[in-house]
């Protein structure tokens, strides 16, 4: 069982949060996107308002074990500050006595973030020892950060076994409640909604889906793995020859367990890889040699889209086509906007994190839809059934 952040008794307490303020920042040090940010906040202000301390700690991109003030959490600190209307002073390292000396000094209802968790190569490593002085700083643990939860680090895993209380923050459980439902209790018709670059990728959540789905849209740079395995002609686009043998058995796979598998009928297609380049659409079959498939064609739209509009529900991880490419986003923009559609007719419509979650950002459509998660690769795994270390550490 998990427990929830609200079934902690925080008044008082040091309640040490693992949030997930890996945000992406301009060169000027600005945060560019603060939807972690603000999806953190109902954890944090239900801990203040028990009368808990907050110590939030994070990462922020790969600064590999080293101290480099690039990768500061200030920035983080600003914004929340911002978004809070309080102070939230930001510690000098996550562990140490100057950290120690500020966690003491903290009333109920305070906010403090600790400086980058990835400062120090024992958070990737999991080390017990660098996760015994986390673990120092705080009562009880609550972990807030979905995005992180399929790695298992000091600040997600090992820290959760050395407090005496844990439990999930509102974030993660909505993370969890979203993508678990689809999954173990999904309202049919349950439609998958495939794309991105490569099938390599995305094999294992394929095989996963097989399981659960009733139908699988496939678009995107992977859609020319499965044509070559029907023996199509795919010209100058992205195939991964190696793996034309696993597309063919992931399509015997689904006639197997009578899931449709749907692939584009027709696709746009470009004579170089670029926003300006010529372009035309043409049916699957007929890419000429020196042409490359960027995007699904109309035709494969209005198909995708009728079927996205009839489901009960709908999970989508990877984009249709070259969506940062404005001639090559019409496919990406189509089934983001039939989920739209789903979600208004009463269907459960769930946007994996990363490359959906930026296009449906980018097409100004996320309120519309179930739930975008904050975690790419943690949706991914959660999806092809794996347990999340993140996770399963906060089982009592
Ligand atoms: P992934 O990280 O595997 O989910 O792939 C996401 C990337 O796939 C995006 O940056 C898209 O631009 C790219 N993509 C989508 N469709 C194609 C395509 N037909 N050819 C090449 N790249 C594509």
């Amino acid at each position: 069982m998990i427990r929830s952040v609200d079934q902690l008794d925080c008044h008082g307490k040091r309640v040490l949060i693992r949030v997930d303020f890996n945000v992406p920042l301009n060169d000027a040090g600005e945060v560019t996107d603060d939807k972690r940010i603000v999806e953190s906040l109902p954890t944090i202000r239900a801990v203040i308002a028990a009368g808990g301390k907050a110590i939030l700690m994070s990462h922020l991109g790969r600064p590999k074990g080293e101290r480099n003030m690039k990768y500061s959490l200030r920035p983080a600190a600003e914004r929340l500050s911002r978004l809070l209307g309080r102070p939230v002073p930001l510690a000098p390292d996550c562990i140490g006595d100057e950290t120690v000396a500020m966690v003491n000094a903290m009333q109920p209802g305070d906010i403090l973030l600790l400086e980058n968790l990835r400062f120090h190569k024992e958070e990737e490593a999991n080390d017990q020892t660098f996760a015994r002085a986390l673990a120092a700083l705080g009562d009880v643990y609550v972990n807030d950060a979905f995005g992180t939860a399929h790695r298992a680090h000091a600040s997600t895993e090992a820290v959760a076994h050395l407090v005496p209380e844990r439990a999930a923050g509102y974030l993660m459980l909505k993370e969890l409640r979203f993508l678990g439902d689809a999954l173990r209790t999904p309202v049919r018709p349950f439609v998958a909604i495939l794309g991105g670059s490569k099938i390599s990728g995305k094999i294992d959540v394929i095989n996963a889906l097989l399981d659960t789905c009733d139908t699988i849209l496939v678009g995107g740079g992977m859609m020319f793995t499965f044509f070559r395995a029907q023996g199509k002609q795919t010209g100058a686009s992205m195939v991964e020859d190696d793996r034309i043998e696993m597309a063919r058995n992931v399509l015997d796979a689904a006639v197997a367990k009578s899931v449709t598998i749907a692939l584009p009928t027709d696709v746009v297609i470009a004579d170089r890889f670029a926003a300006d380049a010529a372009t035309r659409t043409v049916d699957a079959d007929a890419i000429p040699a020196d042409w490359m498939g960027l995007d699904i064609g109309p035709e494969t739209q209005k198909v995708f889209s009728d079927i996205v509009t009839k489901a009960g529900t709908v999970v989508w991880n990877g984009p249709m086509g070259v969506f940062e490419m404005e001639p090559f986003a019409a496919g990406t923009r189509a089934v983001a906007e039939a989920m739209v559609q789903a979600t208004k007719h009463g269907a459960t419509t769930v946007v994996g994190g990363g490359d959906s979650a930026a296009a449906i950002a980018q097409f100004g459509l996320e309120s519309g839809v179930s739930h975008v998660s904050t975690g790419g690769g943690a949706s991914l795994e959660f999806l092809e059934g794996k347990e999340l270390p993140g996770v399963a550490a906060l089982e009592v």
